[in-house]
């Protein structure tokens, strides 16, 4: 969840209560709130305690989201190394290519980032940066693993080696891949990553957190009946989730 949105908001009561009250008119019992770490200045976690204090019906994880930001992650990485011990959860994901100035992912658009290229370059380069931020060692979940595809960009070569790879890399550093919905309100309307990406995963072991990437608590939970369908009809039956960076894994109940 990104109370934030995309803009630097202090965390308070008045900013946070809302997606609490979200979760529990959709029954989710288990959230984590994961603002882009270029925001980290308005993170608080006197306020998370405050609103875990609030709603002890819920369990609320402190966790951020770490990208390659070109300008910011480094400051991102240092104040994640901070606060390592109050974190419960960080999330790592690539959202810049060559351009530091534009976010590829951007709706419409980072599509233009594509225009003329070779998508098998861009796909093998995106993983590569993949591989760079689980190396920073600060990452517990991968984020919208494929989320390269979102504007429906597809390589023409078999990209198995090199997903197999970084979920190799993953795999040996224990870490977990997200599936995240927010997909399917792209352009891709896909879930993150695709099937054979969750097949090779399921194959490997790596666990699986579940996501919406909401960025507004209107958008929580969404299209998560679909996403436990989707879970149960590819054989997933446990959800991952973090406490103080220690995954533990829970029955998916249906
Ligand atoms: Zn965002
Ligand atoms: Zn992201």
């Amino acid at each position: 969840m990104h109370p934030q949105g995309h803009r630097v908001q202090q965390y308070t009561q008045d900013l946070l209560q809302p997606w609490a009250d979200s979760a529990r008119r959709l029954g989710l019992k288990d959230i984590a709130f994961t603002d882009h770490d270029r925001y980290h200045a308005g993170i608080d976690f006197d306020e998370i305690n405050r609103l875990r204090e609030r709603n002890p019906d819920l369990r609320i994880r402190a966790g951020i989201e770490l990208d390659n930001d070109p300008v910011h992650s480094s400051a991102g990485r240092k104040w994640i190394e901070k606060n390592w011990d109050k974190l419960d959860f960080v999330l790592g994901s690539v959202h810049f290519l060559e351009r530091a100035d534009q976010m590829f992912d951007s709706v419409p658009d980072g599509a233009t980032q594509f225009e003329h290229k070779n998508i098998d370059e861009i796909y093998a380069d995106y993983f590569r940066r993949v591989s760079e931020v689980i190396g920073t060692g600060l990452v517990d979940s991968l984020a919208h693993l494929d989320l390269i595809k979102i504007h429906g960009h597809r390589p023409a070569a078999d990209i198995r080696a090199l997903v197999n790879e970084t979920l190799e890399i993953i795999h040996a550093r224990n870490l977990a891949i997200e599936l995240s919905t927010a997909g399917w309100r792209k352009p891709v309307k896909e879930l993150y990553p695709s099937d054979s990406i969750i097949e090779l995963a399921i194959e490997k072991g790596i666990p699986f957190t579940t996501a919406s990437d909401a960025h507004s608590h209107v958008q929580l939970g969404e299209n998560f009946t679909r996403l436990t369908d989707k879970m149960a009809e590819i054989g997933i039956c446990q959800v991952c989730i973090f406490e103080k960076h220690k995954a533990v894994q829970v029955p998916l109940q249906l």
